[in-house]
């Protein structure tokens, strides 16, 4: 089992809060970008040998910016060169200014059988203060049309805004809950470096909630949610029905992907790459047939580190008991698991640690005390 990620470094505009990578200013090479994602695709086709591909991602940047036949061409070489299983799971990040009828046909004709909206907000003064291109009322149509169409729904919900409070929060949660999306992902707002915001919050242009309200606020969203029957499987993800998001469940649980484009990263363990997040340098590189990634082996303590940060996350928890057949696991970690079985932060089930309410709150702070360096 494994799965692909293709990232498309498109935008329209840049939003006040995002380090992802992107440019704004790429018609004049679209084409040879698109080019040189298929021509890598096809390079490294040997990559997964012949494992079942079961998820397909396309994330960004804004894929919802792909023309119809850049899509086909990307979708078309990936069925053709890899081992894609009956039906896999296939997201394309999209964003409501994109999303309307002849869209969301073209994404049916091409397999595309879930979507990723980025609304983040219902009210339009947050939308302005982000910079999105969208306005409230797309995102509401933007939703209802794609369930018409049956796509199965993620929706992006930022929490923690300036002027943030558990009012606007809870109309936010009202309004995202009634348009009842299968899955609903809700981050808190970070201060990312070379951001807008990060050049607002030096200035002081800006003011964030304190670590304690934005903590209330993480709390109403899970409280919010529970309620409207979305179980919490990730600390930031929630899902109706069983309707987890496959792709990224797989990202926490280690299994391998390969990512294509410009920044896009891959895992086959125990190798980590990652390409150069430039675009004119991945397409100067890929044309001369030069690296255009950087790679690093990851050691078996690098492995566990990471199978900590990320299994304490889910609902799964960390796999104690598989680990301990493979690995020789330090006193100290036993010591600190203790410890924190004591505070309440997390609980041993069948061999698996995993957290408990009060410490999904603190889960950066136990994973990295957890780590084995
Ligand atoms: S948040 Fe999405 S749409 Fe906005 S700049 Fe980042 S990648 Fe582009």
């Amino acid at each position: 089992m494994a799965g692909i990620y293709i990232h498309i470094p498109f935008c329209k505009q840049a939003c006040t809060y995002c380090d992802f990578h992107f440019s704004t200013t790429f018609e004049a090479y679209r084409m040879e970008m698109i080019d040189c994602i298929i021509q890598e695709i096809v390079s490294r086709k040997s990559s997964l040998l012949d494992q079942e591909i079961t998820t397909i991602y396309f994330g960004g940047g804004t894929p919802s910016l792909l023309l119809e036949n850049e899509l086909n061409a990307i979708i078309t070489t990936i069925f053709n060169h890899y081992n894609v299983c009956e039906n896999p799971e296939i997201t394309l990040e999209a964003n409501p200014d994109d999303i309307n009828m002849k869209a969301l046909q073209i994404w049916k004709n091409n397999n595309i059988n879930r979507l990723s909206i980025g609304v983040q907000s219902f009210d339009n003064e947050d939308l302005t203060w982000m910079n999105r291109a969208h306005r409230s009322e797309e995102a509401i149509q933007a939703i209802q049309l794609a369930k018409k169409m049956n796509f199965l729904l993620t929706v992006d919900l930022i929490y923690g805004l300036p002027n943030s409070n558990l009012e606007k929060l809870e109309k936010n949660l009202a309004k995202l809950i009634e348009l009842a999306p299968e899955h609903i992902s809700c981050y808190c707002l970070t201060v990312e470096e070379k951001t807008v915001l990060h050049h607002q919050q030096k200035n002081n242009l800006v003011q964030l909630p304190e670590e304690e309200h934005q903590a209330e606020q993480f709390l109403m969203v899970v409280a919010c949610l529970e309620k409207a029957g979305y179980l919490q499987y990730e600390i930031s993800n929630f899902a109706k029905d069983g309707h987890f998001a496959q792709h990224n469940s797989n990202y926490w649980k280690m299994i391998p992907y390969l990512g294509f484009g410009p920044s896009a990263h891959s895992f086959i363990p125990p190798r980590r790459r990652w390409n150069v997040a430039a675009n004119r340098k991945y397409i100067q590189l890929l044309s001369k047939n030069e690296k255009y990634f950087e790679e690093e082996l990851l050691s078996e303590k690098e492995l566990l580190n990471e199978a900590i940060m990320t299994g304490l996350r889910t609902i799964w928890g960390f796999d104690l008991a598989n680990w301990q057949t493979k690995t020789q696991i330090p006193k100290d970690f036993y010591t600190q698991i203790n410890t924190f079985q004591s505070a309440g932060w997390i609980k041993e089930e069948n061999g698996k640690i995993i957290l408990t309410k009060q410490g999904k709150l603190r889960a950066d702070y136990i994973a990295s005390e957890l780590f084995q360096l």
